[in-house]
């Protein structure tokens, strides 16, 4: 039996926003904005660029407006930013945005903890911000969090996160991105997952969102693949770590995705070597050591 793979991949780089929000240090808006820049460099044709959540909850991502004021675009390159009400999507409105992202749970303790209402609550707050950005032709994208277990409950049901998916997909959401937030995912439970998701929402509008937390998270997407999803969210410099797992990986590195998907013979657009460039940028600037296994070993080879 042969399995057939995408011939191409879309990369959602998510370094700049996932990675940095997870970041101690105060990140100055210019190495964001050089950051940036080298992705794009490097082929990345989807960058997610910032936050514009209550500045309360995420210093790190305060000074997202300056971000995209800042930033060379270049065409083609979507750069969009988290959203996660109507005042967050006026303020990404006002420095042009591409794409909005909104975030739900899998979890239902989790909600709570982390957003402060149930699912169906946040969900519904969302309506607004859906029907603004449908106003001003805005993709939005939906991300589901502890889609492989939660932190507080530990395994979540298929179901609960199908169910998630599918109220995301339907209330206008182009794709939804499956968060694996604390990596405890395996190929086993992933695959589970994911054919029950499929029944729900088509694979052609679904992403997926590893953290390596537990080292799974290429096996996980290759499973993904598999299965005939073909957008990736990743993170160069394996950026970012995971508030409930102290010292913990944070998502997966970029560089080993493009890595791997070059193996299979599979489109990015992206070279490498630049990439790689990108993450030893923001490695260094942070002070802190590529997570990227690849960039590693390709570095020590220069
Ligand atoms: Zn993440």
């Amino acid at each position: 039996m042969s399995i057939f793979y995408p011939k191409q991949v879309h990369i959602v780089e998510v370094g700049p926003r996932d990675g940095l929000q997870n970041e101690k240090q105060a990140i100055d808006t210019s190495i964001k904005v050089a950051l940036i820049e080298k992705l794009t460099e490097a082929g990345v044709q989807y960058v997610e660029s910032g936050s514009f959540v209550n500045p309360k909850w995420v210093p790190q991502m305060a000074g997202s407006e300056a971000v995209f004021t800042e930033l060379t675009r270049v065409k083609g390159v979507t750069y969009a930013a988290l959203t996660p009400n109507l005042q967050g999507f006026e303020r990404a409105l006002s420095v042009h945005v591409d794409e909005v992202a909104i975030f739900a749970a899998a979890s239902e303790t989790f909600s709570q903890k982390n957003i402060n209402c149930s699912i169906a609550e946040s969900i519904s707050r969302f309506e607004p911000v859906i029907a603004a950005a449908s106003e001003h032709n805005i993709p939005v994208r939906g991300y589901i969090s502890c889609v492989a277990g939660c932190p507080y409950e530990g395994d979540i049901a298929s179901e609960a996160v199908a169910k998630v998916a599918a109220q995301l997909s339907a209330m206008g959401c182009y794709e939804v991105s499956l968060g694996d937030t604390i990596g405890t995912g395996s190929a086993g439970s992933v695959s589970a997952m994911l054919d029950k998701v499929i029944s729900a929402v088509p694979a052609d509008k679904l992403a997926v969102h590893f953290h390596d937390t537990y080292g799974q998270a290429l096996t996980n997407i290759f499973v993904a693949l598999q299965k005939g999803i073909s957008v990736i969210d990743s993170s160069v410099a394996g950026l970012g770590g995971c508030p409930y797992a102290k010292g913990a990986s944070g998502n997966v590195a970029t560089e080993d995705v493009v890595y791997m998907l070059n193996g299979l013979n599979i489109h990015t657009g992206i070279n490498l070597d630049k990439l790689i460039d990108a993450g030893n940028f923001i490695s260094a600037a942070l002070g802190r050591d590529n997570q990227s296994k690849v960039a590693r070993a390709l570095i020590s080879k220069r």
